[in-house]
Order: C-alpha cells, then sequence, then structure tokens
C-alpha cells in the first residue's frame, strides 16, 4: 500500500533573490509604511520589503498571502529590469501574471 504523500508546506520566502543585474535581499518587515501596502520592492536600495500584519486593520497576513505578495513585487522588479515602465505601473496585469507565478511555484514538484 502507498503511503499518502504529505502535502508540501508553502515555499517559504528566500533571503536574497537576483533579478537582472540587482541582487535583492528580502525584508519581512511587521507592517508596511505606506498606507494600504503589503509590500513594496525599491530597485534603488535592492530591497524587497514584505509586512507581516496590514497597516489598515492590523490583522495578521496568512503565510500564503504574505508568498503572494512576494511573488507580485518579484513581478515589478523584473518588470522594472525589463525597462517596462508603463507596464509596471498596470496593477491589474502585475496582479493576474502574479497569481499565475505564484501557483506554478507552489505547484511544481522535483521528484
Ligand atoms: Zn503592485
Amino acid at each position: 500500500m502507498y503511503a499518502k504523500r504529505k502535502a508540501q508546506p508553502p515555499p517559504q520566502l528566500p533571503t536574497r533573490i537576483r533579478i537582472g543585474k540587482r541582487l535583492y535581499s528580502i525584508d519581512v518587515v511587521e507592517t508596511m509604511i505606506n498606507k494600504g501596502d503589503m509590500a513594496r520592492h525599491y530597485p534603488a536600495l535592492q530591497k524587497i520589503r514584505v509586512a507581516q500584519r496590514s497597516n489598515l486593520t492590523g490583522k495578521r497576513f496568512k503565510q500564503e498571502e504574505i508568498n503572494d505578495s512576494f511573488w507580485h513585487e518579484i513581478v515589478h522588479a523584473i518588470l522594472h529590469d525589463m525597462g517596462q515602465h508603463e507596464l509596471n505601473k498596470d496593477e491589474k496585469f502585475v496582479t493576474a501574471f502574479a497569481n499565475r507565478l505564484t501557483k506554478a511555484i507552489k505547484s511544481a514538484r522535483f521528484e
């Protein structure tokens, strides 16, 4: 009989990631400064900040929400690196792309 495969935990965030020429470091902070932000990328500082708590409601984000906003910022960072600044301002596009990227990463198995 086959043992049922354990569900894999959601991928945790890396501490560093290279996007083009930039080596970003990832800071998980309590809350973001700008109201309504869950995360933000700072190309000049080569930093991606991800919040653990909403600065609107004070509510803790689920790990999955934190991962989602991290990959959302990665899409922004990639578009920035590509010089696609107009596309980068299109939050609808970034969100739709990031949702698919997050699902692809979550479903990936190396076995
Ligand atoms: Zn965004």
